[in-house]
């Protein structure tokens, strides 16, 4: 789709053939001259293009880092990371930082000026050479992202969920081919989040568009994105679709971040009668729960969640969380029975 090409920017650079759109090597990064403490370390990676990519991750595990080095922000420390074969440009290399193939929507919606109106804020971005064609391309922007009605209003009045739509808008209208977003549904009301998943998935869909967006919560990408990639403490844990790391996370690490899973170690285990030489995962929906008149097992407390209850449940020596859609929700100390029908053991 887009018009800008992925060239070489590095006078040295060969072009490498046949690598996934965003390829990295290797990739570190520390903001410590000594190079002491890697905010990015050793991190290797393929994004595919034409695909929802979603980096996750607690706060701090390096999320944030890695998106501005794949956009050229930050200058690796080591290693390498390229798009579409050459490697991306960082601030020695260009004047104005940031490959032209891409673009970063950043948190907190800095670039927006909120005293100007939506279609102002979006008209902006495209030079005055072609009068008719930056109507028309404002008008089909904010159409696409279901803001024309606001287009005459102040950024400053309308929410949250709406100035995203405006910055990705204001990312989009210059067709690029990768768009970056960090932390896109931080400020969108969860009722909103499922319409401007739809529309995000839907411009992919329809314009080849790569998107790659960090978020420290990964149950809201579960149904957005394609693929996943999983940091800790700066490195790289796990990457796959979201399916296979959701019933098949290989660390305990991921099974919690995306099943709130149950992690136990092996003689925990082995008080469920569960013979394991390593930690196991046992997610919440694994474990079914009875009362009985008599058991080790007792419920320590029981959480409403609307449509099910989060009860956790404990034999004073293994803690297990667990839910239930039952309406019959068993009391506090009240002896319980538990099924449980899967659990990973992790190498
Ligand atoms: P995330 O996006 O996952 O929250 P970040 O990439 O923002 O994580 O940060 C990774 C690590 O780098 C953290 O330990 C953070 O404190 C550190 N860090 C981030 N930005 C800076 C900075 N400008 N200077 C020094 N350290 C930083």
């Amino acid at each position: 789709m887009a018009h800008s090409s992925s060239c070489q920017y590095i006078p040295s650079d060969t072009h490498v053939p046949g690598l996934a759109a965003v390829h990295a090597e290797q990739l570190s990064f520390s903001f410590h001259e000594n190079n002491v403490q890697f905010a990015v370390e050793n991190a290797s990676f393929d994004i595919e293009g034409g695909k929802i990519t979603a980096i996750i991750g607690e706060s701090g595990s390096g999320k944030s880092t890695l998106l501005r080095l794949i956009y050229g922000l930050l200058e690796p420390t080591s290693g390498t990371v390229r798009y579409k074969g050459w490697q991306i440009p960082t601030r020695k290399d260009k004047l104005i930082p940031g490959h032209d193939s891409m673009k970063l929507v950043s948190q907190g919606f800095d670039d927006l000026n909120t005293y100007a109106n939506v279609w102002d804020n979006v008209a902006s971005q495209l030079p005055n050479t072609d009068i008719k064609r930056k109507q028309d391309k404002t008008a089909e922007i904010l159409q696409r992202l279901r803001i024309d009605h606001l287009a005459k209003k102040r950024v400053a009045d309308i929410s949250g969920g709406e100035k995203q739509r405006v910055a990705i808008c204001r990312a989009l209208i210059n067709e690029p081919e990768v768009l970056l977003m960090d932390e896109p549904f931080n400020q969108v009301d969860a009722s909103f989040r499922d319409t401007l998943q739809q529309d995000i998935k839907d411009i992919v869909r329809d314009t080849g568009l790569t998107i790659i967006l960090v978020s420290h919560d990964p149950t809201e990408v579960l149904a957005l994105a394609d693929n996943l990639i999983v940091m800790k403490s700066g490195k790289i844990l796990d990457q796959n679709n979201p399916h296979v790391l959701y019933s098949e996370p290989s660390h305990p690490y991921t099974a919690l971040l995306l099943a709130k899973s149950n992690i136990l170690n092996p003689e925990q285990a082995q008080t469920l009668g569960i013979e394991s030489e390593k930690s196991i995962a046992i997610h919440q929906e694994w474990i079914s729960i009875s009362t009985t008149e008599e058991s080790s097992f007792f419920v320590k407390d029981s959480k409403f969640r609307g449509f099910y209850y989060e009860i956790l449940i404990s034999n004073n020596t293994v803690d297990l969380h667990c839910i239930t859609t039952s309406q019959l929700i068993p009391k506090k100390n009240q002896a319980v029975d538990l099924t449980i029908s899967n659990w990973i053991a992790f190498d």
